[in-house]
């Protein structure tokens, strides 16, 4: 090997050692919401306090520019380095389009040209410490993603995104034969584009029978992230060149990449993460898990008289909505109506009769909530769980303390539908 050869791969290394993981979005096919759903759980991961950037290896067609509503800036160059635009907080960003001098020149590069620029993208770019790097590539199976994924090589993860009328198709089977032919983990699919958010009402109706994305994530044995519906303010900040979840953080639709962001935040390719940062993820309730369950035995055998409510939590908050909340919190108390304990839990991407389940195999004995379905009452009475709804207060503790007394309010249930 030559030495500017060997130069170069450590100067490679280098940039690598510095990053924690990178997760290439791929799809089988153009148009499924790809680049939105990259730069999108790249603000969330930012958002939620991770070192994020988002590289851009679209080199013909790059869109992230665009819907971070930078394309009128360009990178800089330090010592040889380009250094990645900064926006939205701490997001560092680099893309082609952020290079070129015109969007519309045409880029012909080719095979070892394009693999060389896609290195170079890593290796003279000053990304310094990051937790994660979102790599938008283009659709299909590629040289991009090939190039890509090799440079990266055990840092690398794919998340597949997919919408419902493509999900059984060949293209997406493509796109998960290539990962396992180059040994990529999986960290999971999304279905984007999912039933649809009714501006009016702001209900979910399922219009294209959602679920498949589930099921194929089920038929490979790979994880599922979640869905994300097909929401008209999507379309409206993409053209609009404002970030969806940084304009719209309130929304439904954010609070899904949010869920999908924590299940990334829990899995196995952040598991390094995990390990050394737990205190720096400000919602993610995953440490606390295990301990619910170790603890329910021993507490359980202290007399008469425990219980163990779940609370709906919106930022720590009673949440009117069960079914979106954000958390979980799961408090236990003592036959006198002393609280044992509180910690919080993020569930399980929502699906019907999910949160039933999860919340019984908890040893949950009453869920005291603001709003909740017809159906997830039923639910919980089949498995002996008591529930209360158009319950009043803000934080969980006081709610259930009230509970306890006697002098809890309650109003309308205020989500019955
Ligand atoms: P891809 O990268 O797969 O080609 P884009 O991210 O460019 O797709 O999205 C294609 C179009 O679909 C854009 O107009 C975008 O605003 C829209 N879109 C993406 N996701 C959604 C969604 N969940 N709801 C509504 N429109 C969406």
């Amino acid at each position: 090997m030559s030495l500017e050869r060997q130069n170069e791969d450590t100067l490679l290394q280098n940039k690598l050692d510095k990053i924690k993981q990178t997760y290439l979005v791929l799809s089988g096919k153009g148009g499924v919401g790809k680049s939105t759903v990259a730069v999108n759980l790249a603000l969330s991961l930012s958002l939620k306090g991770l070192r994020t950037g988002i590289l851009d290896v679209d080199i013909h067609g790059p869109s992230v520019p665009k819907l971070l509503g930078i394309t009128q800036l360009k990178v800089g160059v330090h010592e040889e380095e380009i250094i990645p635009i900064e926006v939205y907080g701490k997001i560092k960003v680099v893309s082609m389009g952020l290079l070129l001098s015109g969007n519309e020149q045409a880029v012909i590069w080719r095979g070892p040209l394009k693999a060389n620029v896609i290195r170079q993208f890593i290796q003279n770019v000053a990304w310094g410490e990051l937790d994660a790097l979102v790599v938008d590539c283009p659709p299909g199976t590629g040289d991009e993603p090939l190039s890509i994924a090799q440079i990266l090589g055990k840092k690398a993860n794919a998340i597949i995104v997919t919408t419902p009328q493509l999900v059984a198709t060949i293209d997406v089977e493509k796109c998960i034969t290539f990962c396992r032919q180059l040994e990529l983990p999986i960290a999971g699919i999304i279905e984007n584009m999912s039933g649809f958010i009714c501006p009016h009402c702001g209900k979910e109706v399922d219009i294209f029978s959602s679920g498949g994305g589930q099921n194929l994530a089920r038929a490979y044995g790979v994880p599922f992230l979640g869905s994300i519906p097909l929401d008209p303010d999507i379309v409206k900040s993409g053209d609009a060149e404002t970030p969806y979840v940084y304009f719209y953080s309130k929304s439904k639709t954010a609070q899904r990449f949010d869920e999908i962001v924590e299940l990334i935040i829990k899995s196995e390719s952040l598991k390094e993460y995990n390990k050394e940062d737990q205190g720096v993820i400000p919602s993610a309730s995953a440490t606390n898990e295990k301990t619910v369950d170790k603890d329910y035995n021993n507490l359980k055998e202290k007399g008469d008289g425990f219980m163990r409510f779940a609370v709906p939590t919106y930022q720590g908050k009673l949440c009117a909505h069960f079914g979106h909340c954000e958390a979980f919190a799961i408090i236990d108390t003592d036959g006198e109506g002393r609280i044992l304990k509180e910690v919080f839990e993020t569930p399980p991407p929502h699906e019907p009769g999910i949160l039933p389940r999860w919340l019984s195999e908890k040893g949950v004995n009453c869920v005291i909530a603001g709003g909740m379905g017809s159906r997830a009452q039923q639910l919980f009475a089949q498995q002996g769980v008591k529930v209360i709804t158009g319950a009043q207060g803000e934080y969980p503790k006081e709610i259930v303390e009230q509970y306890l007394k006697g002098t809890l309010q309650t109003g309308a249930n205020t989500c019955d539908h």
